[in-house]
């Protein structure tokens, strides 16, 4: 057996000491490809990755002119774009793309976002066929369903992932993924089990029986699952790697400045991936139903949950080594800061670790937290090795642990520089689901950057108890999550409690905009118990902050009591704004990003998952019955891609409004006429007047 950990150590210990990494960070969009025209009667998921990746890498100079040039001051001078990368994912309908080269410190470059994300959709639309249409919507909505829903068809029920409902070739062909897929379900001992409560609606049957399920097939053992009770009543039914792996996310990779800052930046950013989970929502259908949750987690998690009985602990404990509560998909399990304000309590007790692995790392000289977290990492066994790594462990490569690592698909991601040293440590944030449009996505791509500087800047506490955030995870599968529940939030984000009491918390927010003024008070007083450090939030009241919320949450009562109104995420990220040199334009760019996310999480703008809800609730065809048919579908991504066609070219999106239902209640006058910045400028210059 190979000592998997000596590579990690190895790139450890030589990347340890680096210092002054450039503040570098870089998005990922990833996309479904359909084929879609108003004349067929339906619309198909387009199986043609490997072709249009082809495409996209034999066009030597991808041109930005002609369809893709106006309005895109995309990163860089006109004809010296850095043109954006285009990756394949594990469906062979989905693309991914991430701009030419990571963007830096400067805040143009948080305008500059939006228009190479649009760049970026229109480069891949011209490498299509002219039906092919890239969308950014988290599931196709008929994935799985029977019949026709990928262009080429296949039959199912394929040798490597033996499902019901998807081919094998829905998944890209390189041999990593449909092993991934065939290793997972031959070490679980049956396929995976994705089942999602479905939406009950007036004319729901309850109970309800998935009726896509087919309990008569007979072509391999896994084809008992169903009859052995893997489908129970009242759920979606899916059971292959596709139904989890086949949906789109937006992540976010920050690099720090050190290995120091960036187990900081992993810590704190933590607490904030169930909140930004919840106000992402977008995945309200699986299969061809309405469920009974708006956001795609928990699917991906089962859908790549390759543990045994044993350690599932269904059976007792005899040839595995233990047993492992979570999917190699789930939220994060470790917190890993040298912080001295990261407390003991805050651990998971029941963490599970390869104690030989810790012990390895401890000797290598690696300090407790993290080889605790590494240590965790390598609890998984790798699925998918390949030949060739196996002959001999290289030390001057990674691959060894990039496999663990890239294997463990946990809500943030601590990445190790690679084995050149080229680049610094970096932390990846990736639980938000992908946004209709690009004006979305790069809001909420904004808004994370700018969140991370606020708490490096004002040195921001968000600790809770990390197994709060895995309850937070949960609770933002909810529908409408983001209006309707609470979560667990920590009350005081600021560096050094204090013991005012009745003092109201929002003061302290503008207090921090002047660290020097008042933030930092020189005696630390004893810490209480830890259960008096949090309570339930509403993402109102999380995003906007105790006053705020008060006044605009219908759905839930904010309960803070005197002394503990929270100043909320983005009058943080305002003060920090405030408190750096910045240009009207600049800061008025910024604030329509700000005013996106405030307004989603007060429940005046809609989530995507909300507006598809209604839009199938409101189409001619729905029967009231959780079904969403051939043709629904068709008329959503019809909406959908009109909405970003319109988008890619810069025009406003007024003249769909009336013909696509609620679009107004997505968007508000975010996308409506051509002079974007326009409102958001007024509002500010007003404000500045004030
Ligand atoms: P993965 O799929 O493993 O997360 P990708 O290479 O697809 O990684 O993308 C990660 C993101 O990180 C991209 O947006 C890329 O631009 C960005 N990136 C690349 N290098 C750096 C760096 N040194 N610091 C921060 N971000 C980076
Ligand atoms: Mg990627
Ligand atoms: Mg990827
Ligand atoms: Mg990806
Ligand atoms: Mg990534
Ligand atoms: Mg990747």
């Amino acid at each position: 057996m190979l000592t998997l950990y000596q590579q990690l150590l190895e790139i450890w210990n030589k990347a340890k000491g680096k210092e002054r990494d450039a503040m570098l960070w870089g998005d990922e969009i990833e996309y479904l490809v359909v084929n879609y025209s108003k004349d067929d009667p339906k619309v198909l998921l387009s199986l043609r990755q490997a072709d249009i990746l082809k495409a996209l890498a034999d066009s030597k100079t991808l041109k930005v002119e002609g369809d893709c040039a106006p309005g895109t001051e995309a990163n860089g001078e006109a004809g010296n774009v850095t043109l954006p990368v285009f990756h394949p994912e594990f469906g062979r309908f989905m693309l991914e793309a991430t701009p030419g080269k990571p963007w830096g410190i400067d805040f143009k470059d948080l305008l500059t976002v939006e228009a190479d994300m649009k760049l970026r959709r229109c480069i891949a639309k011209d490498h299509m066929l002219p039906n092919e249409h890239p969308i950014t919507l988290t599931t196709f909505p008929r994935i799985g369903s029977p019949g026709v829903f990928t262009e080429p068809s296949y039959p199912v029920s394929g040798p490597k992932l033996r499902s019901q409902f998807v081919p094998d070739e829905i998944a890209n062909p390189h041999i990593r993924f449909p092993t991934l897929a065939a290793n997972i379900r031959s070490r679980r001992g049956r396929k995976v089990q994705v089942n999602v409560p479905v939406y009950r609606d007036e004319n729901t049957p309850w109970p309800w029986k998935d009726p896509t399920v087919n309990y008569d097939l007979q072509n391999w053992p896994e084809d008992d699952d169903v009859r052995n009770g893997a489908a129970p009543d009242n759920f979606i039914h899916m059971d292959a790697m596709a139904f989890g792996m086949g949906s789109c996310c937006l992540q976010i990779t920050f690099q720090a400045k050190n290995i120091t800052e960036g187990r900081k930046m992993y810590d704190q950013l933590s607490p904030l991936g169930p909140i930004l989970l919840a106000l992402t929502a977008a995945t309200p259908v699986y299969k061809g139903f309405l469920a009974d949750t708006d956001v795609r987690w928990n699917q991906i998690s089962r859908a790549v949950d390759d543990r045994t009985p044993e350690e599932l602990g269904e059976k007792p404990l005899k040839n595995d080594r233990w047993r492992i509560p979570k999917s190699r998909y789930a939220s994060n399990s470790t917190y890993i800061s040298t912080d001295s304000r990261l407390r003991p309590e805050y651990m998971d007790p029941n963490l599970v670790i390869d104690p030989e692995i810790k012990q390895q790392l401890l000797d290598g000289g690696m300090d407790d937290r993290l080889a605790t977290h590494f240590a965790h990492l390598f609890i998984r066994d790798p699925i998918v090795i390949f030949n060739e790594d196996l002959q001999e462990l290289d030390l001057t490569k990674t691959d060894h642990f990039e496999n663990i690592q890239s294997t463990n698909w946990q809500h943030m991601r601590f990445k190790p520089p690679p084995a050149d040293n080229s680049i610094g440590w970096r932390v990846e944030f990736r639980p938000m689901e992908i946004q209709i449009t690009d004006f979305e996505n790069a809001a909420f791509s904004v808004f994370i950057v700018l969140i991370t500087r606020a708490i490096l800047s004002f040195d921001l506490n968000f600790y809770i108890p990390i197994v709060k955030v895995d309850e937070n995870m949960e609770t933002a599968h909810a529908r409408n999550a983001n209006l309707e529940k609470k979560f667990w939030f920590r009350k005081n984000p600021f560096p050094v409690r204090t013991t005012r009491r009745g003092g109201s918390a929002s003061r302290s927010a503008s207090g921090a905009s002047t660290p020097s003024g008042g933030l930092s008070r020189p005696a630390t007083p004893p810490l209480g118990p830890v259960e008096d450090e949090y309570r339930l939030m509403s993402v109102n009241e999380v995003i906007n902050g105790t006053a705020y919320a008060k006044a605009t949450s219908k759905e839930v009562t904010e309960d803070a009591e005197e002394g503990e109104e929270f100043p909320g995420l983005i009058p943080l990220v305002e003060s920090y704004l405030d408190s750096v040199n910045m240009d009207v334009a600049t800061r008025c760019g910024l604030a329509r990003y700000l005013d996106l996310i405030r307004k989603r999480a007060s429940g005046e703008l809609w989530t995507a998952a909300k507006w598809i809800r209604e839009f199938i609730a409101k189409h001619p065809e729905y029967k009231k019955d959780s079904v969403v048919s051939e043709e629904i579908t068709k008329d959503l991504v019809g909406a959908v891609i009109q909405i970003g066609e319109r988008e890619k070219r810069g025009l406003g999106i007024d003249d769909l409004i009336g013909q696509v239902p609620d679009l107004d209640k997505l968007f508000g006058n975010f996308l409506k006429g051509k002079s974007p910045c326009g409102g958001a400028l007024k509002d500010y210059e007003a404000a500045l007047g004030q």
